[in-house]
Formats: C-alpha cells, structure tokens, sequence
C-alpha cells in the first residue's frame, strides 16, 4: 500500500528491495521507509569519469578510492581454513597488481574468468613496494560501460557486515536511484522562504539529489552545507526550545543556605585550597541552586583539575538545605573508589554517605534503600544500579554524573524523575569540548570549566619505547618502586580480539612477576573478566601500597586516583586512541612527585599511530591534544567518546568542523522560538516538520558500562 507521502511508503517497495533485504536494511541501519533511505548519505564520493593507470599509483594514493581497468593475468590461493585468501592477479599496459579477499573467497571466485577485463574499484595499499586492493568491487568492462550513470560522482554508503551479503555499497547505490525514481517530484520543503533566502540555500529537493547523485563537485557543496543547516538546525530548535521550557518552569529546588556540612568542611577537612577555577565552579553551582531554575551544568575539567572535591561541596550544600544527592559512575571500581574519598573526606562532619552498586549483597542492598527512603541517608555513591525503579530517594535534590560520556541520555532522563519536581544535575567530564558543540552532543547545558591543575603538580614525563629497549624499562620501574613508588601497567582490550588480549595480558602478567618476584615485590592484576570481589581486592591492595605494581586492561581508564602511583607502562600504546591515552596518563602525576608515562609499542608502527605517540610525548594538555586528535582523525570522525553519550544523532554535520554553522543555527533558532515558542506562525509551522525529524533519541545502551 502506497502511503500519501511518498517519504513515508516503506522501503520494500522500491525496486530490488523486497521484504528480506527490507528487514535487513531495517536492522542492521534502521531504514525502513524511503524517507529513511534518502537520509542515509554517503560518507564519500569518488570520481568514476577517472579511470587510473596502474603505474600511476604511488603511496600517495592510499587514501582515496580510485577506479582501475585491467586484465586478469593470474589467480592463487594461500592459507587454511578460516586463515584462507584468495588473490587475483591483474593488469594494465603499464604495470600489474594484486587484489586480495579472505571472505567470500568462493562468490568471488566463480566471478573472474582468466584475460577478461574488469572495472576494479577499492583503496590502494602498498606492502614492500607492491600495489594491492583489498575486497575490492569489480565488473566486467562491458558491463559497467553499458550502465547510465546518474553522476560522475558516485556516493559510497556505509553499510554493515551482516548487510554486505545482501546489499553491498554498490546494492545500495542501486536501491537509492530506484527510490529517488519514485520520490522525485514530491519532496516538499519545510524550510521558510525568507531563511532559505537569507543564507542562500538551495532547495530540499535538489539537496537531496545532489547529496546523492552531486551534478558537480560545486552542487555537491551546496547540497551538503544545505543538509547540515537542516540538521544543526533542527537541533538547536530542540534544545533551545527545551531550554525555554525549562527556565520556564521555575521549579529548581532552592539552596539559600550555606550551613554547617558546608562550612565545617570547608573550613576544618578540605585538605588544600581551591584552585580558582574550582570556586568558580562551585560559585556557579551555588548560583543555580538559588536561582529557582533547575540546574543543568557541565562540568568540564581536565583529568586531574579537581572535579571530585566540587561535587562534594555542591552535595554538602544540598545536605544543608535538607536535600539529598547522588552521584552516578560508570564503573564499580570507581564507585568504591569515590565512596571512599567522600568518606574519609567528610569523617566526623555528621553527612550520612553510602554507596549501591550491582554488586551489594541483598541484606544490605535492603538497609540502604530504606535509610534512603526514610532520608537517613545524604549521600548516595554508586553505578547505574542507582537508577533501577526501587531507589527511592525521600527527598533527591541533586544528581552528579561523573565521566558523562559513559552514559545515555535516558540514564540521565531516569534520575530526574525520582524526585516530585526534578533534580538539579551535574555532569562532569575530562573530555574538553566547546560550549555550543556540548550541547549539540549532551542537549540542553550550562558549561563550567575548571582550567588549570591544582599548583605545585609537576607534568608528567612521556617517553615513547620500542621493544628492544624493555630491559631499560624494568630497570627505571625497579628505581621507582625502590622509592616508594608505585606503577600501573596497562594491556590494551579490544573486543574484536579479546582473546588474544587476555592472552597477552596474561603472558605480561608472568613475565612481570618473574621480573618483580615475591617477597620482595608484590603484582596485583586487575581486568574485566575477574569476578568484582577480585577486582576490589585488587585495587586495594594497590591504593593501600600493598602491591607495587598493577597490572590491568583500561578498567582503570577513567577516575582513578593513587596519588602515590607516579610511573604508568603502556603496553601496545599504538593500539589506543589519543584520548584514552592521555585518560590513562592522567592515573598518575596526581601527587608532588614526578611522574612518568611509558608508551611502549613494537618496531612497526604506521604513520598514524606514530604521530599519536609523537604527540602524547609531546604536549600534556588536553585540550591541545583532543584539536591534534581531531586532525589525525580527519574530518567525519568525531572523537569516539564523545560520541558514545551524545544525545542527537548527527548523519552529515560535524560539530567540529562545522562550527560556524553551529553557531548561525543557534542563532537562528533563538530568533525564531523567542518570537514564536511554539512555531505557530503560518510560516513557522512548517518548520515542525524539522523540530520533530531532529528530536532527541533516547539511547539505552548499557553495554558499555562495565
Ligand atoms: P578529576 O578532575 O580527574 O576527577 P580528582 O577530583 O580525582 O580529579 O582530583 C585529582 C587529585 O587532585 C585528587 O587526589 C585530589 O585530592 C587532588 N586535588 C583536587 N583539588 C586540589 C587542589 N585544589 N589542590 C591540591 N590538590 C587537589
Ligand atoms: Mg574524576
């Protein structure tokens, strides 16, 4: 059944399509209607008018897709079983080349016949010199001649593994022309014509064909900078729209008193003076408290700046005002971590602190609940068992979350109903992001910043070792632990291979015990798969300097704080991104020792990851390095942490790169929602259409929370 609007007829109806592929394009991206297929944009293009010569291609080429035209001259096989690649050997009147599979191998095969001519199209690599295309797609000269191009241009799609069997790139760019057949002619605009006016906007319509099929590289342009207005638009009327209504409200809890919790720790335990960014902070926390609007604040500080001991004082001065907090962590080990600081931090001040994770046992689980309920209880630390529906607070007037990016935005949304009237709420994060790009990523915030680190810390020392350099290493970690000190050493986890991993960590873990024997030395291992009473004990014996080494997976990437730890050994540091690196860095230079990072990777390193370490040994700052990370990266690959928490769904802006139409969107939709709130104006209403297309998802990904 066709629907009136043609965007919303489903996506099996159109050409080559049909109900199973249209189930697979639904799961594996969410596409069920024509409308959803047109959004779904290529993330490049490549220029199939140019056909490339095989001598041609140097190892300068290795980034782009390119389009060759050549002749099979031999094929092989190599390797067993699941190790099993195929290899077939072409070439051109000026050189040959390899192109390569290990899936598929038997699909394909059937598809090359000996001296025939093929279209090859895929990324050149290079190994010792020699031209190779892995997983290319080709198509027999005749064949790819013979078919009318919609463009020069041709959009490759994302698509997933599962779909790759069904729909390759190439499945999708058929399906997409089929659909734009049937679309085209009724893609109305809800865009009003004095916006698309004033900032020179090409129409939805021809967006949408050029962003698909670009007429030129100049259409190209225009398409795409009309579609990221669209996007970035749509969001900012969401958030500011959200915004309004909030403020609106008038419903924040008020904290007009600064009282004896306050006070007395502030004056008698606070073991040393803020910094003042870190009064700023808590100066404008208190602001909001008072203010008679709910709080909605990001805290943003870099790892180490200080961002426990500010959310310790905004839940004191809660507890003053007869309000009870709590504060969310993405992990256990943190959780423990944080409840003993708070703990040891407000000893004999008369807060009540306690903490709930999945791991407390029934009994107790019980007791906390019910002090919770009856108000015994101030502060409560925990994971995102906080959020289940049995934690009933009597009287929750402040949330902290601590590293936000961990968490989906319908956590957050679930902790603000467990009070009668909403909850002032604190995120924190170490991940350094302008103000407008924080709440296109987390929505509706205000944005505090603690710059600096506290006085007197030393910057840690990061040196970059090669293999063949290990003997060295022991030696200086030897020296350290001979002072007192201690050491963490990391192994990398990656789900994709976390086999090998664990493999690899446990070789590391032998081989450091046998370097650091007993009795003299003590070796405590920390990582995902042990049960969370051994992790405990684990970071115990570390914290309390029992142990002078730990060895662990990233598990204690985020939050922890030894501040007798002054040496951090990276193993496979090639392997982690530049912002998990420099969280991981951050696990030490956390005292008025010097501290030191080892970055250790193997002889072979690409470019890419050599320039990473470069950088990490280079600069300690974090806002430095997250600008670097972002160039490494290149455009449309926004930092993955961030990303993870985000709460709107961005397919073709980058918050980053395109920060300028970031800032005239919010500018836009200020103006237009202070003169109509609602979009009630006749040229407004069609903008609701925008509003609603770019309304918040709710994420409910638990799976990163260990
Ligand atoms: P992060 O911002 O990464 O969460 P923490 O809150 O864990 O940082 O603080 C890092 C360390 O710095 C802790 O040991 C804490 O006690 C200490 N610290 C915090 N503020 C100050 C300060 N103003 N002066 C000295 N040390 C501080
Ligand atoms: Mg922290």
């Amino acid at each position: 059944m066709m629907t009136k609007n043609m965007l919303d007829n489903s996506i099996m109806y159109a050409q080559g399509v049909g109900e199973v592929r249209g189930k697979v394009l639904e799961r594996e991206l969410g596409i069920r209607t024509m409308g959803d297929m047109l959004y779904h944009f290529p993330f490049r293009y490549i220029d199939r008018s140019r056909t490339y010569k095989i001598g041609e291609l140097n190892e300068n080429n290795t980034a782009a897709y390119i389009q060759l035209r050549a002749r099979v001259i031999g094929k092989s096989f190599a390797g067993e079983g699941r190790k099993q690649r195929f290899s077939v050997y072409v070439a051109d009147d000026t050189g040959r080349c390899e192109l390569l599979w290990f899936r598929g191998i038997k699909w394909i095969e059937k598809r090359i016949e000996q001296n025939r001519e093929y279209i090859i199209f895929g990324r050149p690599s290079f190994f010792r010199g020699e031209l190779s295309l892995v997983h290319p797609e080709i198509e027999v000269v005749e064949k790819a001649l013979s078919r009318k191009m919609e463009s020069g241009l041709q959009g490759i799609y994302s698509t997933t593994e599962k779909l790759s069997t069904t729909l390759g790139a190439k499945g999708i760019y058929n399906v997409m022309c089929s659909v734009w057949g049937v679309v085209k002619g009724h893609i109305n605009d809800y865009m009003p014509e004095y916006i698309r006016h004033r900032y020179g906007l090409i129409t939805l319509e021809e967006a949408l064909y050029n962003i698909h099929f670009p007429q030129s590289p100049e259409k190209l342009k225009q398409a795409q900078y009309r579609l990221k207005f669209d996007e970035l638009l749509g969001i900012q009327l969401n958030i500011q729209s959200r915004r309004s209504e909030r403020t609106g409200r008038h419903d924040g809890f008020l904290f007009p008193r600064v009282g004896n919790l306050f006070n007395t720790f502030y004056h008698t335990k606070l073991p040393f003076t803020l910094t003042d960014g870190q009064k700023q902070a808590v100066r404008d926390i208190r602001n909001d408290c008072i203010s008679g609007i709910q709080m909605n604040r990001l805290l943003q500080g870099d790892v180490g700046s200080g961002k426990t001991v500010v959310a310790l004082l905004a839940m004191l001065l809660a507890a003053d005002n007869g309000f009870q907090s709590c504060m969310m962590v993405p992990t256990e080990i943190l959780a423990r971590q944080h409840y003993a600081t708070l703990a040891k931090m407000t000893d004999g001040i008369g807060a009540r602190v306690a903490i709930l994770t999945g791991t407390t046992k029934t009994k107790e689980r019980r007791e906390i609940l019910e002090a919770l309920d009856n108000g015994e209880i101030d502060i409560l630390v925990g994971t995102h068992a906080l959020i289940e529906d049995r934690v009933q607070f009597s009287n929750l007037g402040l949330v902290i979350i601590d590293e936000q990016h961990r968490f989906g935005v319908e956590q957050r949304a679930r902790l603000w109903t467990k009070n009668s009237q909403p909850p002032h709420i604190l995120v924190m994060t170490a991940t350094p992001i302008p103000r407008t790009l924080a709440m296109t990523l987390y929505g509706d915030l205000d944005v505090s910043i603690i710059s600096g680190l506290p006085p007197g810390r030393l910057p840690i020392k990061t040196y970059h070792y090669l293999e063949s350099r290990r003997l060295s290493v022991i030696r200086f970690m030897r020296e350290q632990i001979e002072r007192g000190r201690q050491i963490y050493i990391v192994y990398p986890l990656i789900k994709e291979s976390e086999k090998m991993d664990y493999l690899s960590l446990q070789e590391g873990f032998d081989a450091i015990v046998r370097d650091f024997p007993l009795p003299k030395y003590r070796v405590a291992v920390c990582h995902g798969q042990m049960k969370p009473e051994l992790k405990q004990q684990a970071m115990e014996e570390f914290k309390s300097g029992q142990a002078n080494i730990l060895v662990a997976t990233s598990v204690i990437e985020v939050g922890v704080d030894v501040p007798n730890a002054t040496v951090i050994v990276i193993e496979s540091a090639d392997r982690f991104g530049l912002a998990q690196l420099h969280q991981l860095r951050g696990r030490v230079g956390r005292g008025k020792e010097q501290s030191y990072c080892i970055l250790m990777s193997d002889e072979k390193l690409s470019k890419e990851s050599s320039k990473r370490l470069e950088a990490m040994c280079q600069t300690s700052d974090g806002f430095e390095l997250a600008e670097l990370d972002l160039k490494l990266r290149g455009a449309g690959d926004i930092n993955g942490t961030a990303q993870s928490g985000m709460a709107f769904d961005l397919k073709i802006a980058n918050p980053t790169y395109d920060n300028q139409i970031l800032q005239l969107s919010q500018q836009i939709a200020i103006a237009i929602l202070t003169a109509d709130n609602a979009l009630e104006h006749s040229e407004h209403l069609s903008l609701r259409t925008l509003r609603d297309r770019y309304a918040p998802e709710y994420k409910t990904d638990f799976s990163e929370i260990s």
